[in-house]
């Protein structure tokens, strides 16, 4: 999974480094403007580096738009930022998927992305892929709510169009974030580019406003974030404030290559692992496991670390709650890992030892040497060797 954040297209890899991003996205032209790109400045650079890029065209572009003063320069605007993108190696061109006005027939806003598509694979088609972003709001968006997605898709998906998956739009569009990657890639097939945004407002208020997705105003969990990321398999783009981007991408290389959990729910993460594996997702996957301890120290520690929305939930389970002076251990869970382990690929266990390292270690031997005796919930016992 490569990770990296919207920049300035002034000095791109400068900005990279900085970040801990190996992937950029920026504009090549003034996002508020029709003007075509000039001549970029550091596509040398960029060709000869590592670093991964993506283009974003301007925000005035609406190729669904039955207005032919808006339609037309749209057209056109694309066919000159794709170009400006292949230019220097850019894997694909975003672009809103647009809308008509109230009142309008949304069909001829479809059929206009198909015109486009058309027009230009009579040329051979555009230079780098464009990537059709979901947006947050509007009645009469092309790409707004997944069933109009499926429509357009049935119009542009022969011509190989890309899909750009935008986090905070899509929460404000009022999708649930956990099922959403999955319901898109049964519509399109495929997400090239994840924007990976908080939201600053809440579920469904189709306001489009970015938040860090750590540390932030954001209202969307980061796990839940993480997740989406690390299910789509696609490269990350955060597009939220500059000064946290690398606190936010830090985060989210936490989740890079390896997939980690901190619940003890045995049938979900089960669940979770082989849905993971259907999706042809072979990442290994370390479950992170408290160790033995309890689950006050638990909550401790997640206040103290600033993971109040999780402490809110297991606090909120009754359940837990009532366990929440008796020693917590992991073992049900780690037995049924140990078991699937063939069917669900690699996995292995990640402590984080509050009950202390040497209880933890305790823990972990008797596991391994079968030597444990499972008390409910209340602990474990060892078991003197055979
Ligand atoms: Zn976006």
């Amino acid at each position: 999974m490569q990770i990296g954040a919207h920049i300035h297209q002034d000095d791109p890899l400068p900005a990279a480094r900085e970040r801990g991003a190996d992937v950029v996205q920026f504009f090549l032209a003034d996002p508020q403007s029709w003007k075509p790109p000039p001549p970029y400045p550091y596509a040398e650079e960029i060709l000869s580096s590592d670093i991964e890029v993506f283009i974003h065209s301007p925000y005035p572009v609406n190729v669904a738009s039955l207005n032919n003063r808006i339609r037309i320069p749209s057209r056109k605007t694309v066919l000159q930022h794709a170009t400006g993108a292949a230019a220097l190696g850019a894997k694909g061109l975003v672009v809103h998927g647009g809308h008509v006005r109230q009142g309008e027939d949304p069909e001829a806003g479809l059929l206009n992305w198909r015109k486009m598509f058309e027009r230009q694979a009579d040329q051979g088609g555009y230079p780098v892929p464009l990537l059709i972003e979901n947006t947050a709001g509007g009645d009469a968006a092309m790409a707004r709510e997944l069933d109009m997605i499926a429509k357009l898709w049935d119009q542009v998906g022969e011509f190989g169009a890309g899909f750009c998956f935008d986090t905070c739009h899509a929460f404000a569009a009022g999708w649930d974030l956990t099922k959403a990657v999955s319901r898109v890639m049964a519509i399109t097939g495929r997400i090239d580019l994840v924007h990976l945004n908080n939201s600053r407002d809440e579920f469904g208020s189709t306001r489009d406003r970015h938040a860090n997705v750590v540390n932030g105003e954001g209202t969307i969990d980061p796990e839940v974030l993480a997740a989406v990321a690390v299910e789509a398999g696609a490269p990350v783009i955060v597009e939220t404030p500059a000064e946290g981007q690398a606190a936010d991408i830090a985060f989210l290389d936490n989740h890079r290559g390896a997939i980690i959990l901190h619940k003890l729910a045995v049938t979900a993460i089960v669940a979770w692992i082989a849905r993971l594996r259907d999706f042809g997702i072979e990442h290994p996957v370390r479950v992170g496991l408290a160790g033995p301890t309890s689950l006050a120290t638990l909550l401790r520690y997640a206040k103290r670390c600033g993971v109040r929305a999780s402490a809110q939930g297991l606090a909120r389970q009754a359940g837990l709650l009532r366990q929440l002076f008796a020693m917590s251990t992991p073992d049900a869970l780690v037995r049924t890992l140990a078991e699937r382990r063939g069917e669900l690929g690699e996995i292995a266990p990640h402590f984080f030892s509050f009950g202390g390292l040497a209880l933890t270690a305790r823990w972990a031997a008797a596991v391994a040497e079968r030597r444990i005796a499972i008390e409910g919930c209340e602990g474990f016992r060892v078991e003197p060797p055979r």
